[in-house]
């Protein structure tokens, strides 16, 4: 990717003084990276009369859902761009909320549009995921922008957790061409686009990729002969250092609350991956915290810069 910061592939992420061990891929400072790329477009944009804006929607108190709202808005804020958040209580009716989607989508000012999930039961989100206009669905829901990942259409929108996994294999320089990929999980917003993305031909994919899930007969038998192994399952440190090729590529994209009564708040963030077993055996691993998760605001914010390149307006 011209242009973009790279990031030192060896010897950068082994803290001094540990064992040895895989080395740690840094999603804060990639996700800076991103996001100074990001700024550095959007001043180039605003030059020309057009500044990106992003809003968000969101719908009830949710506080986990909160809390990753005001990050959106700030982070787009310290982009340079135009960041707002919407917000209905927990009872809106369903056209209320569709009714100011397509008041965004008309808003020529508004280039990314993104209704925060989950929504209330009384709402179905497939009907709200298709009403975004797709050239503003920056977080790549839309079935327009599903088909055009699969096809290989660049103007298209990828979701951005997986498309930050992308992000962090090309910077650290790992090598995806002809390699074996297996993914576990086969969501529609980490699993299933990720196999869409690793599978299309050219930079940061080519792979041959395996997608694993519940059904599948022999977990272990499918990761032990992985170059790059994705863990998307939603299972606390699931898997293990043994089922781990020796010199593999471990991104882990869970994020798990386990009770600890140790922490201050009462429980500690884990991974999919049993991070230590994996991180003995593994070239690279990413860590829970501060691995894939800042990923998936900096993909965000270049999604939405890019649409409102795209819109010109
Ligand atoms: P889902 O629950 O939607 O999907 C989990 C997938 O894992 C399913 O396909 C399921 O299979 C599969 N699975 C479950 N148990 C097993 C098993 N024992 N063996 C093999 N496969 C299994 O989760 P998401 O994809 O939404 O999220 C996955 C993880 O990533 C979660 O920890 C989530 O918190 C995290 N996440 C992190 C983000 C970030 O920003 N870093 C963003 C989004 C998610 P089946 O389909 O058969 O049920």
């Amino acid at each position: 990717m011209p242009g973009e910061t790279r990031v030192q592939a060896s010897g950068t992420g082994r803290e001094a003084g540990t064992t040895p061990g895989a080395v740690l891929i840094d999603g804060v400072a990639v996700a800076k990276a991103v996001r100074a790329d990001v700024a550095a477009e959007t001043a180039a944009l605003k030059a020309r009369g057009i500044t990106p804006g992003l809003t968000v929607v969101i719908v009830g108190e949710d506080p986990a859902s909160q809390s990753y709202v005001r990050s959106k808005e700030k982070a787009s804020i310290e982009a340079g761009m135009k960041g707002e958040t919407i917000r209905l209580p927990a009872s809106a009716p369903q056209a209320e909320l569709e009714a100011i989607i397509d008041r965004l989508n008309a808003d020529p000012s508004v280039h990314g549009i993104l209704v925060q999930s989950p929504l209330p039961k009384h709402m179905d989100a497939n009907t709200v995921v298709r009403r975004i206009a797709p050239a503003k669905d920056v977080d790549g829901f839309h079935p327009v922008n599903v088909g055009k990942l699969l096809i290989g259409e660049k103007d298209g929108f990828a979701p951005c957790t997986p498309a930050g996994v992308q992000e962090l294999l090309v910077r650290y320089g790992i090598d995806t061409r002809g390699k074996e990929v297996v993914i576990v999980g086969r969501s529609n917003i980490v699993g299933k686009p990720m196999a869409a993305l690793l599978i299309q031909s050219g930079a940061g994919a080519d792979g041959t990729v395996t997608v694993c899930h519940s059904r599948t007969r022999d977990l272990a038998f499918h990761t032990k002969r992985a170059d790059i192994v994705i863990a998307a399952i939603g299972r606390p440190e699931m898997l293990t250092g043994d089922m781990i090729r020796p010199g593999a590529v471990v991104i882990d994209v869970g994020i798990n609350r386990v009770d600890d009564p140790s922490a201050s708040k009462g429980y500690r963030l884990v991974g999919d991956v049993h991070f230590d077993s994996a991180r003995a055996v593994a070239s690279h691993i990413t860590p829970v915290p501060g691995g894939v998760g800042p990923m998936t605001i900096a993909m965000l914010l270049k999604n939405t810069v890019r649409a409102a390149r795209q819109a010109g307006v």
